[in-house]
């Protein structure tokens, strides 16, 4: 089944680019009760500039790699991508697929560069992680904070790949709380800075020569500054290639400074604003890597399928054993699920959108979870063979691992989704409650308020203002577009009674936040799941029929873990969780044995 790209012709005169409200976040909205619909209903569809230069690209990708799977697995046992091959990386133009044409690189929207990681996924995750690392968030800083001259002065040597970029956040003591970063740069009279300090885990940090180094600077704007570090200028070193689980081609080192004078021109962005460089960079590159794991469920697809239907027990094709093809179809669920996610979060960044970090972490939670299931299931249908190191399975197993631990880790991002959300509700019912008490001193000012937070509550309870897509969708997707309704109702009703009941103290009820992540995440992919099976239906998409079947089936699990977190929020085992896990972290260990 390929569903990647729309084919229809009418298709690209519909995008929803025109209605989408660009300062809506349609997850931040879901925790008020509202879908958004302008902003998810018509399914985009590529550019047509995008999908002209992609047919092309995508074929040389296949041409390349294809050949190379044997080196490629040589790549990974050896730990090691010869400096031949990243030549040869280069010589493809995929160091510049985001660089301006002025720069001499392609230009592509973000659109069309996951659909390119998603390619080259499908080959060799390693690929992707040199190439995205570059792009994805090596230099996202220089073209979404760069000066005119630092555009000018590196970005036409990135575009060749003669210059290689990598990100330098981590440290040994700095990890999710990247806030905490102990490498330090001082400003000298001459407005120059000496850093010092050193990062870890740093992808690209053995083969670049442009690196985007985050440093606590201390002054009144602000505790960290973003700076430009070249590998060439005196006191930069890195450390040998790590010998990692998984992605082992890929180039990870340590960084170091060691009194390194870097010039005042090559702050990026403000000084004292660096940790908002690092997350705007982090959250407009998430999908790169959401692309790479669609790339990866689609060769498991491929794989399993070829697999269930070869292998024979019990004198038949495994394909035709329940349990075989049940796994299969899930694969196939979530492989749209994350397609139609990542995508949509790739619009929303090319229209302009100003508020999408709540949806690209929602994206990059799932993809990096559904592409870790699907390479689970796929070696499982393989049996003994999916063990082996002869075939493909327990690489991509080992690859994809890395996904929900690396920019933010699934857990952060859980957190960062609730918290995010219920921020915003937080505020309205702050403002409600000042406004409550002014009301007789500025009545104008009170009842807006009021106003407005009546119509959602109103919404909570009505479902008003959702109606809407149950009158435009497909007949066949309107039972599943129901569900998404109640449960956006279900969440705005979850996060008021939280916020009632703990105020701030939300801030440490970490099982409640996973909650109410997992809803808002079952929430915005399943309506991208709908709002795409709708736009493959109206195109009349030869496959039309199983996007539908996958938006049934995707609906009706979602249906199932809505209803059990939405229950979970008053009934649960958190105290008594907290309390065993107390125990067993006091003794290190368990107790109990059978002798
Ligand atoms: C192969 C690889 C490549 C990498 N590439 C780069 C790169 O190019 N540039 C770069 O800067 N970094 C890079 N990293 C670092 C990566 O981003 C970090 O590993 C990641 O941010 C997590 O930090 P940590 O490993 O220190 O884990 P920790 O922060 O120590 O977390 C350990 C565990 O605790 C959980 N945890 C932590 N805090 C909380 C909390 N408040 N509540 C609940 N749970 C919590 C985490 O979710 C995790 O499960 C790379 C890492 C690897 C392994």
């Amino acid at each position: 089944m390929e569903l990647a790209v729309e084919t229809s012709a009418t298709a690209a005169a519909s995008a929803p680019a025109e209605t989408l409200r660009r300062d809506q976040s349609v997850a931040k909205n879901l925790f008020f009760g509202e879908i958004v619909e302008e902003n998810l209903f018509p399914y985009p569809v590529m550019r047509e500039r995008d999908r002209e230069m992609l047919g092309a690209m995508l074929d040389a990708i296949d041409d390349f790699l294809a050949p190379q799977h044997s080196a490629l697995k040589h790549y990974d046992r050896n730990a090691e991508q010869p400096p031949e091959f990243i030549q040869a990386l280069r010589d493809m133009g995929l160091f510049g697929l985001i660089i301006p044409e002025e720069f001499g690189g392609l230009g592509l929207s973000n659109a069309a560069y996951a659909r390119v990681l998603a390619q080259t996924s499908s080959h060799d995750s390693s690929v992707s992680l040199t190439i995205g690392a570059h792009s994805s968030i090596g230099m996202k800083g220089l073209l979404l904070f760069g000066s005119d001259a630092q555009k000018a002065r590196y970005l036409p040597d990135l575009a060749s790949g003669k210059t290689i970029a990598a990100f330098c956040l981590t440290e040994a003591g700095a990890g999710s709380d990247a806030a905490s970063v102990r490498t330090k740069a001082v400003c000298n009279d001459d407005g120059s800075w000496t850093l010092n300090g050193e990062k870890i885990w740093i992808t690209n940090g053995g083969i670049a020569d442009f690196y985007t180094v985050f440093a606590r600077t201390d002054t009144p704007e602000g505790k960290m500054t973003a700076f430009i570090v070249e590998a060439r200028q005196p006191g930069v070193s890195h450390g040998p290639h790590e010998d990692k689980m998984g992605i082992r081609a890929s180039s990870t080192t340590t960084v170091a400074f060691s009194d390194v004078r870097v010039p005042a021109d090559q702050v990026l962005g403000d000084v004292g604003k660096g940790f908002k460089v690092a997350m705007t960079i982090l959250n407009n590159g998430r999908t790169g890597l959401g692309g790479g794991a669609v790339g990866g469920m689609k060769t498991l697809i491929k794989l399993a399928c070829a697999q269930a239907k070869e292998r024979k027990q019990f004198g038949k094709p495994i394909a035709d054993f329940g349990l075989v093809r049940e796994k299969i179809a899930q694969i196939a669920v979530d492989c749209f699920a994350a397609e139609s996610a990542v995508w949509m979060v790739a619009h929303y960044i090319d229209s302009g959108c100003t508020d999408y970090s709540l949806e690209a972490a929602i994206s990059k939670v799932f993809a990096s979870e559904a592409v870790q299931r699907a390479s689970y299931e796929a070696l499982q249908i393989a049996g003994g063979n999916g063990f082996m190191r002869e075939y493909p399975y327990e690489q991509i197993t080992r690859d994809t691992r890395i996904l929900s631990i690396f920019e933010g880790t699934n857990e952060i991002l859980r957190l960062y989704i609730a918290l995010s959300g219920l921020k915003d509700v937080g505020a309205t019912l702050s403002e409600l409650k000042s406004a409550v008490g002014n009301i007789f001193n500025d009545p104008i000012k009170g009842f807006g308020v009021l106003s407005t937070y009546m119509r959602r509550k109103a919404s909570e309870t009505t479902g008003y203002g959702t109606d809407k897509i149950l009158r435009e969708l497909h007949p066949g997707l309107r039972k599943a577009a129901a569900v998404y309704e109640k449960y956006t109702v279900e969440l705005s009703k979850a996060a008021d009674a939280l916020l009632r009941q703990y105020g701030k103290t939300i801030a440490d009820q970490q099982h409640a936040q996973k909650r109410i992540a997992d809803i808002a995440i079952d929430l915005f992919v399943g309506l991208c799941v709908l709002s795409r099976a709708d736009r493959l239906v109206r195109d009349n998409h030869p496959d039309k029929d199983s996007a539908v079947t996958i938006a049934d089936i995707f609906t009706r699990q979602a249906r199932r873990r809505l209803r059990r977190n939405v229950r979970g929020m008053t009934i649960n085992e958190d105290k008594s969780i907290e309390s065993l896990a107390q125990s067993i972290l006091d003794r290190g260990t368990v107790s109990w044995d059978v002798v």
